[in-house]
This record gives structure tokens, C-alpha cells and sequence, in this order.
């Protein structure tokens, strides 16, 4: 089997220890993620600058920012895929510079940039990331989320001919085949279709309200983020500029919408760190 070498970085760690056991000890503490003044140096270039944040259990955190303000390597960083220059990630209360397997057990992802291996069927595919993660009852587990993202009658298509909305459907499934308490998702509705994309909201909402999990989401969809977020964090120049409810943040700092808030972050942060 051929996987793409951020699969093997993240799985090369995170697959050992099965899905989150009910019976191991979980510390009780409220966030799901927690992240300590996290930074990120490549060179004289700091991507990631000092930041801090949660996502708390049910809670859909909106990560937003201008490109190249930090978000992509915050979210590698979570991942276990970068190293940070300094500062500290907990899930669950476990830290994943210590205890990365436990932590990254917990934790799972869809992304653009790490597409599933094409040259494997839809069911192979959630075959084989449900033993990495060494989920329980996987195949009642596959067949319940084949009928979830609707890709029952696509079960034995080799997922790299599938069109970028149905292997975003199955990066989906992927991502919930262990019940992870972190959901990382970054533009999970990019290329999906309105009434798709729509469904998938619902869907993402569901496992925040049903499970015990929370969300970091990315998004340059600001209909959307308004849509699903509980919490919005925007990033600029690697700091977090501005944080809070996507509904009424923008009036807040003048602005009649998310789109106006997002495009004053991009053009005068300092104006926005002013007010
Ligand atoms: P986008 O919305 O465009 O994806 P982003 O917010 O995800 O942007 P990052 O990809 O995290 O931004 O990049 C943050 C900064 O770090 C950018 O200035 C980028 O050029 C820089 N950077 C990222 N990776 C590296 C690297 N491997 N080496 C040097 N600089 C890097």
C-alpha cells in the first residue's frame, strides 16, 4: 500500500492505540484542544507568532485568516506533523509532546492537501485508515458511513476517479471512522456542491452536538463559517488578531458582515488592533 507521505507522518504515530478507549483514564478537563503561546519559526520568517487558544467539548472553533497568516501550520502543528519552535498543544489534557500517541489517537482530519491514495476503492480506503486507528466493529463502522456521506453505490469505485465533491465526502468519512474528539477540518465544503455542502454542515453540526468532540474548522467561506461556527479565531501575521461569535463580531469592530471583518483582518490589522 502507497500512502502519501502526511498520511505517514500522521499515522506513522497516531496508529497504534486504537480509537480514544472509554476505559482509559481521561483527564477532566474541559477543552478538547488547548493550545499555549504556539509558535512557529522557518528562518527570519515566523509563521506562527505566540498564539493561544481552546475548542471546548461541542464547539465549532472557525480558524480564519488572510493566506499565509498561519493557519495551515497551526493545524500541522495539532496534527503532529511540524514540530513548534515553542509552546505547548494538549488534547484532552494530554500533551502531544509527550504522550503523541495517546494525544493523536484522539485526533483526526480532512484536508485538501492530503487526498486519500486513489488507487484504492472507496471501501478499501476506510478499510484500511479504520485498522491504522484500530477502530472497533469496522465494518459495521464503514457501512454506517458509506450510508452517512452517501457513498454506498461508489463502495468499490477506486477513489482517485471520483469528482472532488464525492473524495471530499469520503475524506469525511474517513475523518469520523474513529470518533475523534479533535476534528481538524480544513475547507471541508470547498469543492462541494450548495445543497452538498449544505448537508455536510448538518452533518458536521450533528457530530458536534451528539459526540463528545469538538472542531477546528478553516474556511474562506465566511457565509459558511457564519453558518456553522460557534467561535471564530482570526489570524494575521501568525497572531491571533481577533476572537469571538461570528453573528456579532463584525458590528463590533464596525463592520456589517464577516466578509467586511475578514477583509479589514487582511488589509489593516492595526487599524482592528486599535479599536
Ligand atoms: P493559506 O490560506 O494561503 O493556506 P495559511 O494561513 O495556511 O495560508 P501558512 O501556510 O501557515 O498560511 O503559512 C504561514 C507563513 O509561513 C507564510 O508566510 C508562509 O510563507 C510561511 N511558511 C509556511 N511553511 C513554510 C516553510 N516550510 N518554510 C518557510 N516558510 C514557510
Amino acid at each position: 500500500m502507497v500512502l502519501g507521505s502526511t498520511w505517514q507522518r500522521i499515522l506513522g504515530t497516531a496508529g497504534s492505540g486504537g480509537e480514544p478507549s472509554q476505559s482509559s483514564p481521561v483527564p477532566s478537563v474541559p477543552a478538547v484542544l488547548s493550545v499555549q503561546e504556539l509558535r512557529k519559526v522557518y528562518g527570519s520568517t515566523t509563521a506562527v507568532d505566540g498564539i493561544s487558544f481552546e475548542v471546548g467539548r461541542n464547539e465549532i472553533v472557525g480558524l480564519l485568516g488572510p493566506n499565509g497568516a498561519g493557519k495551515t501550520t497551526t493545524i500541522n502543528m495539532i496534527l503532529g506533523v511540524l514540530e513548534p519552535s515553542a509552546g505547548s498543544i494538549r488534547i484532552e489534557g494530554i500533551d502531544i509532546a509527550t504522550d503523541r500517541s495517546q494525544a493523536l489517537e484522539r485526533t483526526n482530519f480532512a484536508g485538501v492537501y492530503a487526498p486519500l491514495p486513489g488507487n484504492l476503492t472507496v471501501v478499501q480506503n476506510l478499510r484500511i485508515f479504520g485498522l491504522l486507528y484500530g477502530v472497533r466493529n469496522l465494518a459495521e463502522r464503514i457501512e454506517a458511513l458509506l450510508q452517512q456521506f452517501d457513498l454506498v453505490r461508489l463502495r468499490n469505485v477506486k477513489s482517485g476517479v471520483l469528482s472532488s465533491g464525492e473524495q471530499t465526502r469520503l475524506c469525511l468519512a474517513k475523518a469520523l471512522l474513529n470518533r475523534p474528539r479533535l476534528l481538524l477540518l480544513d475547507e471541508p465544503t470547498a469543492s462541494l456542491d450548495p445543497a452538498t455542502a449544505r448537508d455536510i454542515r448538518a452533518t458536521i453540526r450533528e457530530f458536534a452536538a451528539q459526540d463528545t468532540g469538538g472542531l477546528l474548522w478553516t474556511s474562506h467561506n465566511m457565509y459558511e463559517v457564519e453558518d456553522v461556527c460557534d467561535r471564530v479565531l482570526f489570524l494575521s501575521h501568525g497572531k491571533i488578531l481577533l476572537a469571538g461569535d461570528p453573528k456579532t463580531l463584525p458590528r463590533a469592530h464596525g463592520k456589517e458582515t464577516l466578509e467586511e471583518l475578514f477583509i479589514a483582518v487582511a488589509r489593516e490589522p492595526l487599524a482592528l488592533e486599535r479599536v
